[in-house]
């Protein structure tokens, strides 16, 4: 039976880059994953394709609504879907082989199947042509991911009721599509299908969108949505969906109950969450230790109940991140050879890819107060900022939240063009646990979206001058 160091099973961007950092260290590494293509969910139905389809209907949407008064006279302009969809499968299929390479490169062992414990040190593999074999590791990595989380009698079909998946798989434009879920996926997914002419509604339990986020955030997002033509049935529940000619009709009521109503679309998309993917992998013969949502549970430094079997990613909970997902990979990784790195989960970014984007790190303010700290909040609008007001994307604010004794930066949360890059410096900033200031004194080049993380991170400590 052939000897590894570390076997990691699942080869998302956990699993992916924990093989690579544990053969970079000296260890004899297998990656193991049964989906045909590295990259998990991530590169194959998750952050990639989304950001590809968002980034060609963002194009499409602005050529046919924003080009006149830019003087673009573009007549005619066409969604060809199968082509779209074409572009988006060949972005995945450039970076899913370029992780072929990598580990080519970096000599980690890949093996494509379905890995279950056969003891705690023995992994048995059914492969993807049919053989099964058994591969004996000194330590083991689960880094299996999530899958979809569905509704009880809202049954995904992956043709008229479906997941992500599917939504990032239609063969056309669908009439109308109800988003059941107003998170992170469901406002991308609904944005992709209404930029490009679905009538796009989305139904939320809670009575606000994107539950976490900065309040006024989340109500510029709701608006701004809203002018993009999506609508909104917020505080309802959806109880029932049964398939009709024309597509699903699907049953709602209001959160707090009530009078019950139908609401018919071609398509339906379940974007209510996911959950850990521990499936066909026999954890009871390992005795591993899981929350009671199923999430398995590990240590500071990603140990399983069973001291020498890791576990990274969103199969351990927490946020569902790719970038969160690489980071524990490479603490654990390293704690395995004994070195010390740690992992600052106050300073993750999120970004929900919607036009505008949305990043946030750290305190909202409303969580700030909650925690009775005492903060700062400096706000700054893009409407004041000469590059947005260039590049005609003046939509949206930066917002920065610092401790008002000490001044340490402990939140950003921005809504506005390229949000998703901006908020690379706050993270920095609070990684090293620097201050507003530190953002506020120093040099931004003119002109940048960036000058309005200066003139916010102003407006935290004294005054900023463009307002
Ligand atoms: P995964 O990427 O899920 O990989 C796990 C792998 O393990 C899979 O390939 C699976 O097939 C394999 N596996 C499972 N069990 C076994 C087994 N027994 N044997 C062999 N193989 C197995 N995150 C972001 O940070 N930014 C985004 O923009 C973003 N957009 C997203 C959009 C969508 C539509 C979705 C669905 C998710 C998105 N995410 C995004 C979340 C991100 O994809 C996940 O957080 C990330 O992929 C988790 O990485 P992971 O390594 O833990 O697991």
């Amino acid at each position: 039976m052939e000897k590894f160091d570390l076997i990691v099973i699942g080869a998302g961007p956990g699993g992916y880059v924990a093989a690579i950092k544990a053969t970079q260290l000296g260890m004899k590494t297998a990656c193991v994953d049964s989906r045909g293509r590295l990259g998990g969910t991530c590169l194959n139905i998750g952050c990639i394709p989304s950001k590809a389809l968002l980034q060609d209907t963002h194009l499409f949407h602005q050529l046919q609504h924003d080009s006149q008064k830019r003087g673009i006279k573009a007549r005619d302009i066409q969604m060809d879907v199968k082509q779209l969809m074409k572009h988006k499968t060949e972005i995945v299929k450039g970076l899913t082989d370029g992780i072929d390479l990598l580990f080519k490169k970096n000599k980690v062992v890949r093996i494509d199947g379905k890995a279950s414990f056969k003891d705690a040190h023995i992994v048995n593999i059914e492969t993807n042509e049919g053989e099964v074999k058994e591969i004996y590791g000194e330590n083991i990595m689960l880094a299996t991911g999530s899958q979809p989380s569905c509704l009880p009698h809202v049954e995904v079909d992956e043709k008229n009721i479906v997941s992500s998946t599917g939504a990032l798989n239609f063969e056309d434009v669908p009439e109308s599509l109800v988003v059941i879920g107003g998170g992170v996926i469901g406002l991308e997914l609904g944005s992709v299908w209404a930029r490009l002419g679905a009538k796009v509604t989305v139904v939320e339990y809670l009575d606000g969108i994107l539950a976490g986020q900065d309040d006024e955030i989340r109500k510029s997002v709701q608006k701004s949505l809203e002018k993009q033509g999506i609508s909104f049935k917020l505080s309802t529940k959806v109880i029932g969906a049964s398939s009709i000619p024309k597509g699903v009709e699907l049953t709602l009521e209001s959160a707090q109950g009530g009078e019950s109503e139908n609401l018919i679309a071609q398509k339906i998309l379940v974007a209510t969450g996911r959950k850990p993917y521990t499936e066909g992998l026999a954890l009871e013969k390992v005795n591993l230790a899981t929350d009671a949502q199923g999430f398995i549970s590990v240590d500071n430094h990603f140990r399983t109940s069973v001291s020498h079997i890791y576990a990274i990613g969103d199969v351990i909970g927490g946020s569902m991140l790719a970038h969160k997902a690489e980071e524990e990979a490479l603490v654990a990784v390293h704690q395995m050879k004994g070195i010390n790195t740690h992992i600052n989960y106050a300073a993750i970014p999120s970004v929900v890819y919607t036009w505008p984007e949305v990043a946030s790190v750290g305190f909202t303010a409303e969580e700030a107060n909650e925690a009775g700290l005492d903060i700062s909040v400096g706000k700054f609008p893009f409407m004041a900022n000469s590059r947005a007001r260039a590049i005609d994307d003046t939509e949206g604010f930066v917002k920065i939240i610092s401790h008002k004794k000490t001044g340490r930066l402990i939140g950003c949360h921005i809504f506005g063009a390229n949000a998703g890059d901006l908020i690379q410096e706050a993270v920095l900033i609070m990684e090293k646990g620097g201050k507003a200031e530190d953002i506020a004194h120093a040099c931004h080049s003119h002109p940048s979206l960036g000058e309005a993380m200066k003139e916010a991170a102003m407006a935290a400590i004294d005054r900023p001058i463009h307002i």
